[in-house]
């Protein structure tokens, strides 16, 4: 997991200086030399910690701490919040051209994931924003990287632009430009060339295609992985083609997080988008004070509330709500609720997004067994209709047919209808609770 060894650290730091009742400086200097130590591991801009570091010193040992009830708690608070500045404070929306189309330049060396980000953000700006993109093959140099793109937009159903290898480049986002006018296209997302280094002629190039095109965005693409390097790839685009936002992918990878945490300072570019995974749907928008959060152990609830929404139909979550009021729950809803949880991606991940989870022992060991849900589908998969309806039917006989089908065993058919009349009762009570205040105190 990213971030994991800061995290483990600053946590643990933290956790010594919560509950205290009285702060004073030699606290504070203490804590702040571990600090300053979990930052360097993690591989942040040793400058970048000199000045967090700075700050934080200067804001601990200041009146609004000392003089709080508990001044513990408000240096942690000073913690996250200067965490968050240094990830760039707000979130950071995409641009929108006051006359579409919107042009949005996608840069970044070779490998650090350009194409597949481009396809991931056309993916998003459709999915979340409502727009209409129009993805742009202008890296005519990598060996495949038109094709890749090309696949890409077959997978998303989404219009590419391609003139091939032997056009140059900022002809190609020219007449790409045109296209969109015509088709109604109010995104462009043009995949640029990448390199293996910065050089000279990658920069020309690209100052072409900004002089010729006036992008609304530019976004470089860095590998998070590659820790400083990132950074130091960042400054230079930027120095180059002054940048408007970064994309920092493989944040799913086993990054130290030093990139995430320094880009913004050095480069003075904001992140503004993180790959999670190789998936189409694995772009995130960077939200620093979550982030902050996540790596102080917090839990990022709303993100996962988000997903949540983002994968659970409100038709259906109504009438499940209607369901469970009146104790009419089924087998069969239960199983179209497993298929909504499970869109929402792999359950572990989805945990250690909850406050104190890195603090449970062996969370990066936990692999929810998802085999097992698995199984749960198949049992339910293997009743007849009027068995989910009504399970107080399903007698031994029909449990054994039922674990033969499913291809599990009695034992697991056993345990299935138990949990489900214990939830079932559960619901009635929560619905009777309800009954009981006057006005339906409370809604989930
Ligand atoms: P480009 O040369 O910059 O265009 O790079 P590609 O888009 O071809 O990506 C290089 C590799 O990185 C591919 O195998 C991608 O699937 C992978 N990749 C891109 N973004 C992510 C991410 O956020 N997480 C992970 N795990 N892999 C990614």
């Amino acid at each position: 997991m990213a971030f994991e060894g800061l995290a483990d650290r600053l946590q643990n730091t933290m956790q010594k200086i919560r509950g205290k009742g009285k702060v004073n400086e030699s606290d504070v200097k203490e804590m702040m030399r571990e600090v300053r130590l979990a930052l360097l591991e993690a591989d942040v801009n040793f400058k970048v910690v000199k000045d967090f570091v700075k700050r934080v010193s200067e804001r601990a040992v200041g009146q609004e701490v000392l003089k709080s009830l508990t001044p513990g708690q408000q240096v942690i608070k000073v913690v996250k919040e200067e965490l968050t500045e240094l990830m760039g404070g707000e979130q950071s929306k995409i641009a929108t051209a006051s006359r579409p189309p919107t042009v949005i330049m996608m840069v970044g060396l070779q490998g650090a994931g350009k194409t597949t980000t481009s396809g991931k953000l056309a993916n998003l700006l459709r999915k979340k924003y409502n727009r209409k993109p129009l993805l742009v093959a202008a890296d005519i140099y990598r060996p495949a990287a038109i094709k890749q793109l090309e696949t890409l937009g077959k997978q998303l159903g989404m219009p590419v632009f391609s003139l091939g290898d032997q056009v140059n480049p900022v002809e190609i986002a020219r007449q790409a430009i045109e296209k969109a006018k015509q088709d109604h296209n109010d995104y462009v997302l043009i995949d640029t060339a990448g390199r293996l280094h910065v050089d000279e002629n990658l920069m020309g190039e690209l100052k072409e295609i900004k002089e010729l095109t006036k992008p609304d965005e530019i976004f470089l693409v860095v590998d998070a992985m590659t820790g400083q390097d990132a950074v130091n790839v960042a400054e230079s685009f930027n120095e180059q083609l002054g940048l408007t936002g970064v994309v920092l992918t493989k944040l799913d990878g086993d990054t130290r997080g030093g990139a995430a945490l320094s880009i913004r300072a050095v480069s003075n570019t904001p992140i503004k988008f993180v790959g999670m995974g190789e998936k189409l749907d694995a772009l995130e928008a960077f939200h620093p004070e979550r982030m902050a959060s996540r790596i102080l152990g917090m839990g990022d609830v709303l993100t996962l509330i988000e997903k949540a929404q983002a994968n659970v139909d409100e038709e259906k979550a109504k009438e499940l709500e209607k369901k469970m009021r009146t104790a009419s729950f089924t087998f069969d809803d239960f199983l179209d609720q497993l298929g909504q949880v499970r869109n929402m991606g792999p359950l572990d991940d989805l945990i250690k997004m909850l406050p104190g989870a890195n603090k449970i022992k062996g969370i990066d060991n936990l692999s929810i067994d998802e085999k097992q849900i698995g199984h749960v589908e198949a049992i339910i998969r293997s009743m007849t209709k009027n068995e989910k309806e009504h399970p107080e039917v399903i007698n031994a006989g029909r449990r054994k047919r039922i674990a033969k089908g499913s291809g599990t065993s009695i034992q697991e058919v056993n345990r299935l209808l138990k949990q489900f009349e214990e939830m079932k009762k559960m619901m009635k009570q929560v619905t009777n609770m309800q009954k009981g205040k006057k006005k339906g105190g409370f809604k989930f």
